[in-house]
Formats: structure tokens, sequence, C-alpha cells
């Protein structure tokens, strides 16, 4: 009753999804039984050698000349071969971006289910159980598996990555597949500008919505986020405006996130954005209208104009951070 994860890595470097499924696979060990293998697809191990500290019993890293970049075909097979070796009883991906391509592509070619963008996974009565939230987080979902593997991609930033354990066994394993007869191709891959931190994979998040005025008004988001050393995002309305892009948007729409803590500066809590972001840990909303949805989910509310608040705020974390130098 092995679990096999799938392990992403980008530019070589294993990403921190990765950990957090390696974390539950290992929690979830001691009651399924079996190991926790990770398959890791990439054209040149990129250190597969650190995931058995990860959580891994064994790495089999699938190696293939194209697989630099994502080759959506390939990882496919890569993954299938993997599962027809092991015959896992429970599958696992990160519902990252990659994730969200590959897990369909896999389930599909084993003609078994797919529960996507879990939040919780259990073993109930000898049965897996995953939790995830539907209809944009108005309902959660309690869903078992009928057939074997179990697949599941897990929401990034919710699950804890492992402790540190033993070295696990790592083997290498090219992949034979001819990338020539891909029916799709991954051409070109446009990463965010400044090396930003990707919102999903972000510890504490401040965004802004169309509470804000005014493109040059976030200012006074950019300027909170830098010092709480947080990652900027925005609610749909200000990305349709044009004040923000895309790579920004939180939401049902745009990206899932779970950070320990997420400031919503001038948002209304619209349910397209809730369903993406009330998963957070600790959740700060400032707005000036009380009744705003945003303070159903927030921990803390801030009711008034977010143009004194904001300010006030950020000069207090930059004393708070002066004082901790
Ligand atoms: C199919 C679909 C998908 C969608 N996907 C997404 C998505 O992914 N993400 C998303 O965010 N939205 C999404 N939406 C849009 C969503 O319904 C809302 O329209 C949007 O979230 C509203 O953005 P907002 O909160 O910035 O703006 P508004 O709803 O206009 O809210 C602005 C808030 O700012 C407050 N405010 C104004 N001035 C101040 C001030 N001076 N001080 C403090 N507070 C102030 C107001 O009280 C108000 O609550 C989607 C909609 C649809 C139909």
């Amino acid at each position: 009753m092995s679990i096999l994860v799938f392990i992403e890595q980008r530019d070589g470097r294993i990403r921190s999804v990765s950990h957090e499924a390696l974390g539950e696979a290992t929690r979830l060990k001691s009651a399924l039984g079996g190991e926790v293998i990770g398959v890791l697809p990439c054209a040149a191990d990129p250190g597969g050698a650190s995931l058995g500290a990860a959580g891994a019993d064994r790495v089999r890293i699938a190696t293939h000349p194209s697989f630099g970049a994502y080759h959506p075909a390939g990882y496919t097979r890569a993954v299938l071969d993997a599962v027809e070796e092991i015959e896992p009883a429970l599958l696992l991906f990160p519902a990252s971006s990659l994730g969200k391509d590959l897990a369909p592509r896999v389930a599909a070619r084993l003609d078994v289910g797919l529960a996507s963008d879990c939040t919780a996974l259990a073993v109930e009565g000898g049965r897996l159980i995953a939790t995830r939230p539907v209809y944009a987080g108005k309902a959660i979902q309690k869903t078992g598996f009928t057939k074997a593997p179990a697949v599941a991609s897990l929401r990034p930033k919710v699950f804890a990555a492992a402790n540190a354990g033993a070295a696990g066994v790592i083997e290498s394993v090219p992949v034979s597949y001819d990338a020539a007869t891909s029916r799709a191709r991954l051409l070109r891959t446009a990463a965010a500008a400044g090396g930003k931190v990707d919102l999903t994979e972000s510890e504490v998040i401040v965004s802004g919505g169309r509470g804000l005025k005014g493109p040059e008004n976030f200012k006074l988001v950019e300027d909170l986020a830098e010092a709480l050393s947080a990652t900027v995002g925005a609610s749909r309305a200000v990305v349709d405006a044009g004040w923000r892009p895309h790579s920004e948007q939180v939401g049902q729409t745009g990206k899932t996130v779970s950070p320990k803590l997420y400031v919503a500066v001038g948002i209304s809590g619209a349910i397209q954005h809730l369903a993406g972001m009330s998963s957070s840990r600790c959740i700060v909303a400032i707005n000036k209208d009380p009744e705003a949805p945003i303070f159903k989910v927030a921990d803390y509310g801030l009711v008034g104009d977010l143009f004194e608040i904001v300010p006030a705020l950020t000069e207090a974390v930059r004393k708070l951070n002066a004082q901790h130098v």
C-alpha cells in the first residue's frame, strides 16, 4: 500500500509544494503502511538526494532529455511508468498550475477519479477520505475513492512539510518516450518580473481591491507588503481595470492561496474572491463598510478609511522591524 508522490521541480529547484505533499504522505503512511515513493521527472538530477530527508523512502528520478521544462505527455508517461511498477494505493500531486494540468491527464489514463485541490486527507475505517472546498468555497465536500489508485491533488500551503527523516534510496530511471510524437509542446514560460515569490508559495500576502480608487494608490499596498516581507495580490476588479497584472489575481479565476497571513485592503469579499483565499491561516480585512462580506471570513477587521489605516499600519510595522534588527 505505497504512496506515490509526484515531485515538481522548476529550473532544477524542488518546489515547496512537493515537500508539503511528501509531508502529508509521511503522515498517512502510518495509517496506510507501505513506502513513500517520489517520482521526479527531470532532464538531470536536480538534487533528488535531499528528498529522502523530506520524507521519501525512495525517489525515482525519471530522466528524459526533454524534461528540462514541463512536458505534458512525457511527464504523464513518467508517472504512469511509476504507477505500473509500484501499484500505489494513493497518488499525490500538488494543486499547482503544473499539477492542475498533469493530475487529470494521469487520472484519465488510469481511468480513475481525481479529488482535486484537497485541503485535508484522512484514513477513516481503512478508507481514504479527501476533503475539498467546492462551489467556489461555499461548501466542503468529503469524498471517497472507489478505484485504486486514489488520486488527489493538494492545495499549496495547507499541508505541513515533513520533518527531516532518514535519507531515502535514489534511483535513476530513463523514460522511454518519443518527444517528437507529442501533440502538445511548451513553447515559452513567462516568469513574473523581478524574481517575485509566486503568490501560491507566499507566507504573507497583502492584496488590494477597487477601494484603492486608482493604480497609483497601490503604492500603499506595496509599502505595507514590503514592510511585512509579503507578496502583493489583487482582486479581479483591479486586474480587469488594468491596474495590476493577472499573475497577481486571487480568486476563482485567479490563484488559490493559503498564506499564514492575508491582508485584504479595500476588497469587498465577493464569493469569487473568497474562493481563492478563505483557507488562509489568518485574515485581516481593511474596509470602510462594516457590512462588507470580507468581514465574515476575517480574523481581524479594521473598519475605516484605508487611506488612513494602511500608512499607519505600515509605519507601525516598520517601527517593529527596526526594533528587531
Ligand atoms: C465568473 C466570475 C469569476 C470571478 N473571479 C474572481 C476572482 O478570481 N477574483 C476576484 O477578486 N474576483 C472575481 N470575480 C469578481 C467578483 O465578483 C468581484 O466583482 C470582485 O472581487 C470585486 O473586487 P473588489 O472587492 O476589489 O471591488 P468592490 O467589490 O468594488 O469592493 C471595493 C471595496 O472597497 C471598499 N472601499 C472603498 N473605498 C474604501 C476606503 N477608502 N477605505 C476602505 N475601504 C474602501 C468598499 O467598501 C468595497 O467593499 C469574479 C466574478 C465572476 C462573475
